[in-house]
């Protein structure tokens, strides 16, 4: 069978691989650039996931988004290019909670799991940068955090899965980059027969992978007719507390180490916790952040429309978190209990002052009123790019798109309900399990 895999990151690079593993022709299509083996741009092979989000064409500059009902419409981040996200992402390499899984019905992750082949590896001692020390000895839950490296190098999904098959000689896998997508084609039945890209070019082929993400594969599906894309879009709520650091405890805690964007985190029932050491060589070099999220929201979700049927206008993209009162008192209680954590020895000698925005508010506008976090959070809630869950209502349990024969979705889009944890190496395990579902492929090897 011939299949077309729409989208090169996280998911794509996992369908594609399981699909010519099981002896099939595969054609990917990635709207961004591509890397080599060998080619892998500096910024994202080295240790500054900032530094990756920088490399040109490889995220969408144009592509905004409204977090909460009362916030502004701002820049939403979105991976582009072979590799997609994980190749900008922040490496954070986490599982989830296997309950969470069994919840929705999924008895199949332990397998799936066996199959992934995206590493994770701690950071090593010197490699822990200022944030990440003070929170390791703040707090005896902090730990330091898995990454998906190896080696101190980031693997991509583009690494761990196509090279491979590149170092083949295959006639079977072609990748063509730079090419978007503009929709689905179907036969009179609504069965996939392929797609047409945004120059008016028609590939054909037998079934068709949407994993272009979950923004931009309700939009694939919208521009394709199936209007019921892009319902339940769902991230995990944030807030990010500005640090002003002075150098006062820099000798007993070595905060001079600039050290990986990130590198520790704690994790306290519904909260996460992440230490942001440094926020990019353009920032002032004494800033930093702990961002604060809650990874199981509430809620029915947002949504993504289409504003226009040209594939190079971005879509509109509204979250609406924190609508629900649970999710935002249960914020709320971790902000303040971060802010608290502040306030004492080691970060009470290490930080200058604490900002709630970039206009130099401080946390002490809270004056350690809930409610007052609150009304903060419900206008300058952020999000924590882990964009899922816009595609679940119109899917199967194999990710086949109702009603329409060889049309399937395994990327983040695809979650029933957002995972609790940071949503790469889920997507990655969703593909794995989803592709072994497809036909043709069932018991095909790793
Ligand atoms: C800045 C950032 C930091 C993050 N940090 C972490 C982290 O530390 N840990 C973690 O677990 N998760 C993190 N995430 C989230 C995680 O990376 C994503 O949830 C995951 O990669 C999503 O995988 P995906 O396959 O759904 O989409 P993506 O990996 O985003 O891949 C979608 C691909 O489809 C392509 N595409 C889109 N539209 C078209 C089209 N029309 N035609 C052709 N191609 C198209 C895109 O260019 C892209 O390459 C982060 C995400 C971002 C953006």
């Amino acid at each position: 069978m011939k299949w077309i895999v729409v989208g090169a990151g996280s998911a794509g690079c996992v369908a594609a691989r399981r699909l010519h593993d099981a002896g099939h022709c595969v054609v990917l299509i990635e709207a961004g650039p591509a890397f080599e083996p060998g080619g892998v741009p500096g910024p994202i092979d080295g240790d500054d996931s900032f530094a990756a989000l920088g490399v040109a064409e490889r995220t969408y500059a144009d592509l905004l988004a409204r977090r909460t009902a009362h916030g502004p419409e701002t820049r939403y981040l979105r991976g582009r290019g072979v590799g997609g996200s994980s190749a900008v992402n922040a490496m954070v390499a986490l599982r989830g909670d296997p309950a969470r899984y069994r919840s929705w019905g999924w008895d199949d992750v332990d397998e799936a799991w066996d199959r992934t082949l995206i590493p994770a590896e701690r950071p090593g001692r010197a490699e822990l940068g200022r944030i990440d020390r003070l929170l390791l000895a703040a707090d005896a839950a902090a730990e330091s955090t898995p990454l998906t490296r190896r080696n101190g190098r980031r693997i991509t999904s583009a690494e761990a899965y196509l090279w491979p098959i590149g170092l083949e000689v295959t006639d079977r896998f072609e990748m063509l980059t730079q090419l978007t997508v503009d929709r689905v084609s179907f036969d009179t039945a609504g069965a996939a027969t392929g797609i047409v890209l945004s120059n008016g070019d028609v590939v054909a082929a037998d079934a068709v992978v949407l994993a272009a993400g979950a923004i931009h594969t309700p939009t694939i599906l919208q521009r394709s007719g199936v209007e019921r894309a892009g319902t339940g879009l769902r991230d995990h709520p944030a807030a990010g507390l500005l640090l002003q650091l002075t150098d006062v405890e820099a000798n007993r805690l070595d905060l001079d180490a600039r050290g990986l964007a990130t590198a520790a985190m704690i994790k306290r029932g519904p909260i996460q916790v992440l230490s942001l050491n440094h926020l990019g060589s353009s920032a002032p070099a004494d800033m930093a952040m702990l961002l604060v999220a809650l990874m199981v929201p509430t809620g029915d979700g947002g949504t993504v429309r289409i504003t226009s049927s040209d594939p190079a206008v971005p879509p509109a993209v509204d979250f609406d978190l924190l609508r629900h009162p649970d999710d935002l008192h249960r914020l709320a209680c971790g902000v303040a209990d971060v802010l608290e954590m502040l306030h004492h020895p080691p970060f009470a000698g290490a930080v200058e002052a604490i900002y709630i925005d970039d206009h130099g508010t401080t946390a002490d506008v809270f004056e350690a009123d809930l409610d007052a976090i609150a009304e903060w959070l419900s206008r300058r809630g952020a999000d924590y790019v882990h964009a899922s869950s816009s595609c679940a209502s119109i899917i199967d349990g194999a990710g086949g798109v109702d009603g329409h024969e060889g049309l399937f979705i395994c990327d983040a889009s695809a979650f029933p309900d957002i995972p609790d944890v940071n949503t790469h190496l889920p997507t990655t395990m969703l593909a794995e399990r989803l592709t072994v579902q497809w036909p043709g492929v069932a018991g095909s090897e790793g």
